[in-house]
């Protein structure tokens, strides 16, 4: 099946906005073995678009549209392609009770004009929108297939995922299955480059790397007659990548570092404190965000002057003198007084600069010092980090967790 992704609006035209749609669908789709051959972006202009759906289903049989489900006038992504079709469309009840529905639980009238976004043409597949209000739809249409869905990824992702996912395993021959590996202290090219020889050798399952937010997540996904036979094909890819990453994984599916590292503390009765400069809480927001944290979370001090570092933490003056408050000697003396004055059994402390001012050619933006300390052993890591001052400081919280996670491994904490 060979798929065009057609991008409605006339913000992504101008660059106010990036087609980060346009990418999702078109990873997805691959991932799904649907050829994606075209993809077009088209501002909110019902003669270009309708010449837009002309070329794209004069070369492909499934053509999927983000954005232009709005309830106004300039949202015209469905009107043309009725037209195109040359289908009426009428109002479709389920639609706008659910659409009333969703007003409601906001405490909001709904205006008159979101009644539009309730109507199809009869024989349309509506797909329900459970993120926003502009349902989506699927025409089927002598062998050609249209999909509609709404801009904002938020709404996008589940509809897609939910509703147009299970509807293109009619047109796959047997079904497709996938397993998330999730990495962390590795680029996607060196991840990449370490698994080439899997990557490059792939059929199925197919292997793809995807990097976001400092992590990278490896999708496995096995063609196969049922999943029992999908996941037996996965097993052996997963083992391979498994024992070439080793505790680059740090779990599977869904799950955040962050969880996996509160889990690990909450099951071993581990206790923590942490005490932060450049972080500025957000490692103790990151443990305290899993719900089950408050037996292990004893407390988190964000101690970002050099007077709060003494005053709380007992820093020497003199280090501070001698050393500067973004030093490994610092961070050591942060590290060991938050431990010893909360009396937890772990103690995480960070002293960086995250910048865009304060670097020198000594200490440049992106130095960070992360102080850990376990049952009375203090390890420090000095890291040198990029991007801009908030991608530093997430940087500096996921390497921070991951230090811990792979320091409770290796003394066999699970
Ligand atoms: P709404 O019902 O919210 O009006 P819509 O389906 O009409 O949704 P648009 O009005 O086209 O969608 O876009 C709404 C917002 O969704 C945009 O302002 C933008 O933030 C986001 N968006 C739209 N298209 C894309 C895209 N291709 N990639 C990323 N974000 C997008």
């Amino acid at each position: 099946m060979i798929a065009e992704i057609l991008c409605v609006g006339t913000e992504l035209l101008l660059g106010d906005i990036v087609n980060t749609n346009a990418q999702y669908l078109a990873r997805r789709l691959s991932e799904l073995g649907v050829f994606v051959y075209h993809q077009t972006v088209i501002g909110d202009n019902s003669e270009r678009l309708k010449n837009a759906y002309k070329l794209a289903f004069s070369r492909s049989d499934l053509v999927i549209t983000t954005g232009g489900l709005g309830p106004t006038k300039d949202d015209i992504t469905k009107e043309i392609a009725f037209e195109y079709f040359g289908k009426e469309a009428v109002l479709h009840k389920e639609s706008l009770d659910r659409i009333e529905g969703y007003f409601k639980k906001l405490g909001r009238a709904m205006s008159e004009s979101n009644k539009k976004q309730a109507y199809f043409p009869e024989d349309a597949i509506i797909l329900p929108n459970n993120n926003g209000t502009a349902p989506g739809c699927i025409i089927n249409e002598k062998e050609k297939i249209l999909v509609t869905l709404p801009g904002p990824p938020k709404e996008m992702k589940p509809m897609f995922e939910e509703s147009v996912v299970p509807y293109l395993s009619k047109y796959q021959d047997g079904i497709l299955v996938s397993k998330v590996l999730r990495v962390i202290g590795v680029g996607e090219s060196e991840a990449a480059d370490m698994l080439s020889d899997i990557i490059d050798n792939q059929t199925n399952p197919t292997v793809a790397p995807y990097a976001k937010d400092g992590e990278v997540t490896f999708r496995i996904t096995a063609k196969a007659h049922s999943k029992e036979e999908a996941y037996e094909l996965i097993k052996p890819v997963e083992k391979d990548i498994r024992n070439i990453l080793g505790n680059k994984v740090y779990g599977e599916g869904e799950v955040s570092l962050e969880e996996v590292v509160a889990e690990m503390l909450v099951r071993n009765n581990l206790t923590i404190a942490t005490a932060e400069s450049c972080t500025g809480g957000m490692i103790a927001s990151s443990l305290i965000n899993y719900s089950g944290v408050s037996s292990s979370f004893l407390e988190g001090a964000v101690t970002y002057s050099n007077d709060a570092k003494i005053r709380r933490l007992g820093v020497n003056k003199s280090t501070l003198e001698n050393y500067g408050a973004v030093s490994s000697e610092t961070a050591e003396e942060m590290v060991s007084g938050i431990t010893k004055t909360s009396g937890a059994d772990i103690g995480i402390a960070t002293t960086g600069i995250a910048g865009p001012n304060g670097g020198t050619e000594e200490k440049p933006v992106g130095l960070v010092y992360v102080g850990l300390s376990i049952k009375g052993e203090i390890i420090i890591k000095k890291l040198n980090l990029s991007g801009n001052r908030q991608k530093i400081r997430e940087r500096a919280t996921k390497t921070a967790l991951d230090l811990l996670r792979r320091e409770l491994l290796k003394r066999g904490i699970v």
